[in-house]
């Protein structure tokens, strides 16, 4: 069993992002910037901004934080939003979720303009890649796919199981296996909240590659995978763990120590998917740059 390592992974990504950056900025006298918009004070999503501030900076990304009050209006949003698409110093702009209850999230994101939408969320982004055409892809499902490529792992004609249908990961991931490529051409089924244990038990153990990203810690169970699977493990949940500091720890949807001997490969949970995602937004963002300065759109 071989461990893929997203740490590793995503720090030679973002390396290579890095490189690149500094190409960019000493072609076009400027480097590309990302904003985030935080609505409100909740510490998990403070949290995750500031990291992906911070993983900006290490590439030489500029990044900038609009934090508006827990209380701001629909209105008061959606002009920010408008005045960093206008803004042509910004180059990608992310709304960090979960936004407070009374915002319609949705009604943001479609805002945000398809080329500075480089968290991949807007609807024109999802239809470009739904239709195999240049798109910002999802970060997360993008994330994924390079962890797979950088690892020496491809997916054509192999079968995958995507387990579930959000709109951030599990439809784009779906979308993204069956481009029309060497990272695509695979053959996908997706499960979901309905399809049958029976049915999910049946489909995972037919699949040379499973990606579960539901949030059930212990879903994936060593019966269900197949010897030499190859496993993916989105999920990220806070579980109560009395013996650390923080008083919880973070659990993927796969029952590890069981499932583990039986792949080939899999991630772990922290340090596989997570860090991935954040080198694929930086990714994202110097690609938006790219397409600005040569004149293509998203
Ligand atoms: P989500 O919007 O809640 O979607 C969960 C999906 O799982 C839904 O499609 C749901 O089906 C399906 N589902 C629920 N119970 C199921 C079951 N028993 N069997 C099969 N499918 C089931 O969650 P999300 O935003 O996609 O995130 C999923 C997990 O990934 C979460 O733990 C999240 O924290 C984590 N995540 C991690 C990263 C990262 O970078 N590491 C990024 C994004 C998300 P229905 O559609 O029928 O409800």
């Amino acid at each position: 069993m071989t461990l893929l390592d997203g740490k590793k992974t995503a720090a030679e990504w973002r390396a290579d992002t890095a490189r690149r950056v500094a190409l960019l900025k000493s072609i076009h006298g400027r480097a590309p910037k990302l904003a985030a918009v935080l609505v409100g004070d909740d510490p998990a999503s403070a949290t995750y901004v500031r990291l992906k501030a911070k993983a900006c900076e290490e590439c030489g990304i500029r990044s900038r934080i609009v934090h508006l009050p827990a209380d701001a209006t629909q209105q008061q949003v959606r002009d920010t939003v408008r005045r960093l698409n206008r803004n042509s110093s910004v180059d990608g702009i992310i709304v960090q979720l979960p936004l407070p209850s009374h915002l319609d999230y949705k009604d943001l994101l479609q805002l945000i303009s398809p080329g500075k939408d480089v968290d991949g969320f807007t609807p024109v982004n999802i239809g470009r890649l739904a239709l195999g055409m240049q798109c910002l892809p999802p970060a997360t499902p993008a994330g994924i796919i390079e962890l797979l490529r950088r690892n020496g792992i491809t997916t054509r004609g192999r079968r995958v199981a995507v387990v579930g249908r959000s709109n951030i990961v599990g439809r784009p991931m779906a979308s993204l296996l069956m481009l029309k490529s060497d990272m695509g051409d695979a053959t996908v089924t997706v499960c979901h909240s309905a399809t049958p244990q029976y049915e999910l038990e049946a489909i995972l153990r037919d699949s040379d590659i499973i990606i579960s990203a539901v949030g059930a810690p212990g879903l994936v169970k060593a019966h269900m995978v197949r010897p030499g699977a190859i496993v993916v493990d989105v999920g990220t949940t806070r579980v109560d763990d009395p013996s650390r500091k923080s008083g919880y720890r973070l659990a993927g949807d796969v029952d590890f120590d069981n499932v583990a001997p039986k792949c080939s490969y899999i991630t772990p949970v922290p340090g596989g998917v997570g860090p991935m995602t954040i080198a694929s937004l930086l990714h994202n963002t110097l690609t938006a740059f790219e397409r600005k300065h040569s004149g293509r759109k998203s």
